[in-house]
């Protein structure tokens, strides 16, 4: 198909000359489509057009008219200058002031008939138009009366005027005249959604919507429009999924056996039954490390459910039927933790499980446990024999073969981000690849990839979930485990400070540990009246240490974490933490990726109202993983009604998904982690409130996939959607 008439450069418009695409570049606007996409951000109501006669102050309003007089000049004391005319119609006549645009002249005459659109302001009793927005209608002296408008013609007066998004020597203004010839263009294309899904998602075509979008004729219209471009986006969005979905399944992987008996004698050893949603999660992993194309599922469940022993039965009973296997967390800390529960959950299954870091290697066999070598237990993994290794990136690093790599976990894999992630399938295919020169691992002779697994603590509903991620299968751990006790949640008043730190006190002197999370690392200094006077004044981190450690708790042990620490420096820091050798762990929301410290029995969050209910709720879930009751307790200074609300909410909800459901609905999605990071574009993220919407677009894009050749202008705006949203 050739190039679509969207996708010529800009200089081919008529009134695009170099300097306007330069503005427009730097709006990242190059192409027809880009144009025709950049929607106003509001639009202004003009459509009421009066007689002068009518009008009155505070009101905003269109009239039709002729200048009568015309005179700029030169404010004295402001030296701004002011252009002030009379616009006169067969009622009657009203002033005019423009202030600071000299430039009006060029384009305003006396005797002109002109719309002007704007607000009307009154002084000495006199109203008048305060720099209002005008189009000439003519400039030939004729009368009002003998003058027809042509109002799909206006662009600025008269009607719903949209306002975009501006840049410098760009404005609203210069955008609208730019606009029309492209809009001109769109309105001659065909429509690249097929009729069918035009129908069923309820749609107005496309040559209406862009019209509509950009000069509405009712802002309902305009709303319409809207709608039809956030369809676009998610219906394309999950189009690019459903195609990395069938492209994994057209790769081959190693098809691991159901020992069902060998699981079986796992569990049997664990001390505890898993819960029915563990068991389905279990039950949906099995199956797929069965198939012969790849696994590509996430594992989401709440902090706590027991994803981690899910996993880690997974990695057994691949490493039991020959392959190996990988878990890979996100810090240091979180592998030797996972590597520990592995050595004492599998310890009687007799397979090899290893810790890999950046300065360490760690062996647990049956007949050995100990330091190793670094280079040894490359040696061990690139002989293909079965193991299980666990660490950090660390591990798939290029110089590390595995020739037999039956699965891959990822923790906390949306912390890795989109990019990395896409970059560790990309290493894995060329690990596999590496190896063709010597033994290649095939399945009639088609290079075999590994299963891939990801784990997510971030409750995400189901539904959202699928829509930006639609290409993953999805098990939920929906419910926790029977033992657990509830973590009181307390809402503190400021004046309660001191009964808090009471309490603190005694429960160190039990034995326990707290955390103490704050929001920001430093003030910077010139901020600092600044936040202040916002009422911004959020915790410092550091600031906060030092208060603790030398006025509140001189007597116990302060460790400090944020994220400008070297990663060796807060391993050290969580490390001593783990280990119970500091009492209290003052931290900034780094702490948030799971450590698991069962002692630790206290969370206090400082300047509670600046994280999200999701966000609070992962603090939430470091303590109360050992068996002793644990606390939460919130601190804020804000009087704002909403966060005392959403606040209110967080001590009464303890289930994830519940809080999820509802910082979803009370701000959107993007929070869950940055929009820019999940590649969707912010239009269907908004959208993705609307999850209805999303299971449409899938169903319709489903339908439309198997036919796509045939679509050929689907097809490349497709294209150029994959290209603006660099989901590949
Ligand atoms: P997650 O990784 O989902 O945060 P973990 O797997 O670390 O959770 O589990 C937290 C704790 O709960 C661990 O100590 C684990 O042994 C225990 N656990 C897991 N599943 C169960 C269960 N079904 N019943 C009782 N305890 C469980
Ligand atoms: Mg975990």
């Amino acid at each position: 198909m050739a190039e679509s008439l969207l996708d010529k450069s800009l200089e081919s418009l008529k009134g695009i000359g170099p300097y306007y695409q330069k503005k427009l570049v730097k709006l990242r606007l190059k192409t027809v489509r880009d144009l025709l996409r950049h929607f106003p951000s509001r639009y202004e109501d003009f459509s009421h057009l009066k007689k002068i006669s009518e009008v009155s102050s505070g009101e905003v309003c269109s009239v039709f008219g002729k200048i009568e007089k015309l005179k700029t000049r030169k404010s004295f004391k402001k030296r701004l200058f002011i252009t002030e005319a009379v616009l006169q119609d067969e009622t009657g006549s009203i002033g005019i002031v423009w202030f600071g645009q000299p430039f009006l002249m060029r384009s305003l005459k006396k005797g002109i008939l002109v719309i002007v659109s704007g607000k009307l302001a009154e002084r000495d009793k006199k109203i008048f138009f305060q720099s209002p927005v005008f189009e000439v209608i003519s400039r030939n002296a004729s009368e009002i009366e003998e003058t027809e408008i042509h109002f799909e013609k206006l662009k600025h007066t008269a009607g719903l005027i949209p306002v975009y998004p501006e840049t410098k020597g760009l404005t609203s203004r210069g955008l609208r005249f730019l606009l029309k010839p492209a809009i001109d263009v769109g309105k001659n294309l065909p429509d690249f959604l097929p009729r069918s899904v035009i129908e069923q998602a309820g749609l107005i075509d496309f040559k209406t919507a862009i019209q509509e979008v950009h000069f509405p004729s009712s802002l309902e219209m305009a709303s319409i429009a809207r709608q039809r471009f956030a369809f676009e986006e998610i219906f394309l969005t999950q189009f690019l999924l459903l195609e990395a979905r069938s492209k994994n399944a057209s790769f081959k992987a190693p098809e691991i056996a159901m020992d069902i008996e060998f699981v079986k004698s796992i569990l049997a050893e664990l001390g505890f039954e898993l819960t029915q949603t563990q068991k389905q999660a279990l039950w949906e992993i099995i199956k797929d490390l069965n198939k012969n194309y790849p696994m590509n599922r996430l594992l989401n469940g709440d902090v706590g459910s027991g994803k981690t022993i899910v996993v880690l039965i997974a990695l057994a009973l691949v490493a039991k039927s020959g392959w190996q296997g990988v878990l890979m967390a996100p810090t240091e800390i979180l592998s030797r933790q996972h590597f520990q529960t592995a050595s004492r959950v599998l310890k009687n299954i007799n397979i090899e499980i290893a810790l890999l870091v950046a300065k360490q290697a760690k062996i647990f066999s049956e007949d050995m446990e100990g330091e190793l070598a670094k280079p040894s237990l490359k040696k061990i993994i690139a002989s293909g024999k079965p193991i299980i290794v666990i660490g950090t990136q660390a591990v798939l690093q290029k110089d590390i073969d595995f020739p037999k790599l039956g699965l891959v976990v990822v923790d906390e894999q949306h912390r890795f981000g989109v990019k990395q992630r896409q970059q560790l399938l990309v290493n894995n295919e060329s690990g596999i690849k590496n190896n063709e020169k010597d033994k290649p691992v095939t399945h009639n002779s088609q290079l075999l990839i590994p299963h891939f697994l990801s784990m997510s603590a971030t409750p995400i509903p189901r539904t959202l979930a699928l829509g930006l991620w639609g290409d993953l299968d999805i098990s939920i751990i929906s419910e926790m485990p029977k033992n657990r006790k509830r973590i009181e949640t307390k809402l503190m008043a400021p004046d309660k400070r001191q009964e808090l730190y009471r309490f603190i006190r005694e429960r160190v002197s039990q034995g326990e540990q707290v955390f103490v999370i704050c929001p920001r690392i430093e003030k910077p200094e010139l901020e600092l009246d600044y936040q202040r006077f916002l009422n911004l004044d959020a915790k410092a981190v550091k600031e906060e240490y030092e208060k603790l450690k030398n006025e509140i708790f001189p007597d116990l042990s302060l460790g400090l974490l944020h994220g400008k620490m070297k990663p060796s420096e807060k391993e050290k820091v969580m490390f001593e933490f783990s280990e119970n050798k500091l009492n209290i762990l003052v931290s900034t929301s780094v702490i948030e990726v799971g450590i698991d410290v069962p002692n630790a029995t206290v969370m206090v969050i400082e300047g509670a109202e600046h994280f999200g209910l999701a966000q609070l709720h992962q603090f939430r879930g470091r303590v109360g993983r050992g068996e002793k009751q644990s606390y939460c307790f919130l601190l804020t200074e804000s009087e704002s009604q909403t966060s005392q609300k959403r606040l209110e909410a967080f001590s009464e909800f303890f289930d994830g998904f519940s809080l999820a459901e509802e910082d979803l609905k009370l701000r959107g999605p993007g929070q869950f982690f940055g929009v820019q990071q999940s590649g969707i574009p912010d239009m269907a993220t908004n959208a993705l409130k609307d999850l209805k919407l999303v299971i449409l677009a899938r169903k319709l894009a489903e339908a439309c996939l198997p036919k796509l050749d045939q679509l050929s202008l689907l097809k490349n705006e497709l294209e150029s959607f994959r290209q603006r949203v660099h989901l590949e």
